[in-house]
This record gives C-alpha cells, structure tokens and sequence, in this order.
C-alpha cells in the first residue's frame, strides 16, 4: 500500500483523517479509544478505509511504522501511534496527548549467563535491534562504542543464534526475554500511544480534532477517577470532607436515619487505597466505588 492508493481514495474534505495500526498491539487500545469517544468504526470487511457513522472521521488502517511520515505528509491529519515509533522516524509531526495504552519500555538485554554484566560491557560488541536511531542516541550519551546490528523481527533470537551479543527490543512483561534466556539491562525510553497530529491542519480540520481531544481527554479523566458513595456519622463529616475533595466539593445529603448522612465524591485511582483506609479509619461505613463513564471538568 503506497500514498497514492490513499490520496486516490476519495476522501471528502470536511473529514478528518486518522491513522490506526492495522493490526496488532494497538489495534483493540486504538478501536475501543475511539468506541468510548461514542465514534463508531466498523471495520467488518477488513477494508484499508472506513468512514465513523456519527462524527466526521475517516479512518485509514495502517502498519505502525507508516503512521508517522503519513501524518507528517499530511495524507492523514493525526493518528494513534507508540512514542518508540514516534522517536524512531524521527519525522515533524506534533505530539498532541499520551493515551494510556500500548504501554511498554525499550530495553537492552543480555544473555541470564552470560559474560556481560552492565552497560560498560558492551564496548566493542554487536546489539541487534529494530530501533538504531533511538539505540545510537543513546549510546552516544553513554560514551558506548559498539556495533548497531539492525534487524526487522525477532530480536530476541539474535544472541542464541550468534548474530549478536545483547539486544534492544521492546518489552512489556518480560515473558519473552525469560523464555530467550535474556535478561534485562537498561531500559533506553519508555513509551505509549500517543495522539499525533499534523503540523499545519487546516482551521477547519483543527477544531475538529480539538473536538476528538475534548472527547479523548473526558474519557481519559474517567478512567482515572472513581465516584465513592459512602454513610458517616454527623459528627465525623468534617473529618470524611477533607479527605475527599470532589469536583467541587462533596455532595452530603440526610440519611433517613437521623444523626448520619450519605456523602458522594469523585476520588482519583492513584491514591484510591490509602484514601479508602483513611475514610474508614474516620469512621466512614457503606462505601460504595463506582466506576465513571465520561468525566467532563
Ligand atoms: P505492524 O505490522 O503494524 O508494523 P508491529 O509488529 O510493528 O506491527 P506490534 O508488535 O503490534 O507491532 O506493536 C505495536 C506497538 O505496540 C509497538 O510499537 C509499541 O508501541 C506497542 N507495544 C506495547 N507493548 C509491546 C510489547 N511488549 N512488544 C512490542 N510492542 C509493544
Ligand atoms: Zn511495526
């Protein structure tokens, strides 16, 4: 597939263009984003192409890699791509807002039993990677000299097979390093979907993705955030009330029962448990958790 088949298409104007992994570790993070921001794609017959029903969105189904010079290009306006990709390309494009999923790190591994022991090691040896530009950098930084052995897929075979002593590969719970005997080292970046965008978008084409970006971020804050319900006596609200800020500020309403009352909040997931113990350490009772469709602030 080449950008003429994409140009050819006959895409209408007023759309905006985005670019999703066709396949693969992004695909159900990418298509579910989109669900949650109540834009529905189907994509039944597999097609390289596919108009939302309900906002002004064309969808193009490519491989990853593509995605940042096509956007660069301007033969789609945005799209959902990892950050080691973005960093890989290297192409001029903006980086709009990080999406949650596709979580992952870049690392180098060696042999469990091998010679090496830390990166000073690998002075003068050979690292099999699909990520030279972002490895070069790197080791540039640390003063390392050694050699880059580029490679398109299965990295982790490169040193059982004598290609090459350490790798630089992807990893997200470490299960294919443990089963190649490999372990890992260094982690060179961290990465995750992210929404990129073309630098020049017309007026038109940028309101409609600060149009998506109010969706995205919604669904986002959502995710992140939890609504608690919960009973406390009167005489402990004060105390339950500093704990949970809200929105705005707690919602207290009378119980049937006299002397107690029900109180509603919003608590964000990173601290959730240490504010559910507190809650109850101050005497909080019933406490409800429920989890949030869209959040908009
Ligand atoms: P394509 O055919 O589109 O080129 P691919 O084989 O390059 O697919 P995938 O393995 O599906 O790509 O990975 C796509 C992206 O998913 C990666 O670039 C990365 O951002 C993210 N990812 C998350 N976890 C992992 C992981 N454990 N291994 C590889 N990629 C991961
Ligand atoms: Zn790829």
């Amino acid at each position: 597939m080449n950008t003429e088949m994409i140009n050819n298409s006959s895409g209408n104007g007023g759309n905006l263009k985005i670019a999703v992994q066709k396949k693969g570790r992004l695909y159900d993070g990418s298509m579910s984003l989109l669900k949650e921001c109540g834009i529905d794609v189907s994509n039944g017959n597999n097609q390289l192409r596919v108009q939302a029903a309900n906002f002004p969105l064309e969808v193009f189904f490519l491989r990853d890699d593509d995605i940042p010079e096509y956007v660069q290009d301007a033969v789609v306006d945005i799209g959902f791509v990892g950050e080691n990709v973005i960093a890989e390309k290297n192409k001029e494009i903006s980086s709009i807002e990080k999406l949650g999923f596709g979580k992952c790190r870049l690392s180098i591994a060696i042999p469990k039993n091998g010679s090496l022991r830390s990166i000073d090691d690998l002075n003068s040896k050979k690292i099999a990677t699909s990520y030279p530009l972002i490895l070069s950098k790197f080791l540039n930084e640390k003063k390392i000299a050694a050699t880059i052995q580029e490679i398109s897929g299965s990295v982790e075979i490169a040193p059982r097979i004598g290609l090459a002593d350490a790798i630089c590969d992807l990893v997200s719970s470490g299960s294919t390093l443990f089963s190649n005997e490999l372990t890992e080292l260094e982690t060179v970046l961290r990465s995750e979907a992210v929404l990129i965008s073309n630098k020049n978008l017309s007026v038109e084409k940028q309101n409609l993705l600060n149009k998506l970006l109010f969706r995205i971020r919604a669904v986002k804050k959502a995710k992140n955030n939890k609504y608690v319900l919960l009973n406390a006596p009167n005489d402990k609200l004060e105390a339950i009330c500093k704990l949970l800020p809200g929105m705005k500020s707690p919602t207290i309403l009378p119980l049937a029962e006299k002397g107690w009352s029900s109180v509603h909040s919003v608590i964000s997931e990173n601290d959730f448990w240490n504010v559910i113990e507190n809650l109850k350490t101050n005497g909080a009772q019933g406490i409800l958790i429920i989890p949030i469709e869209k959040m908009i602030v």
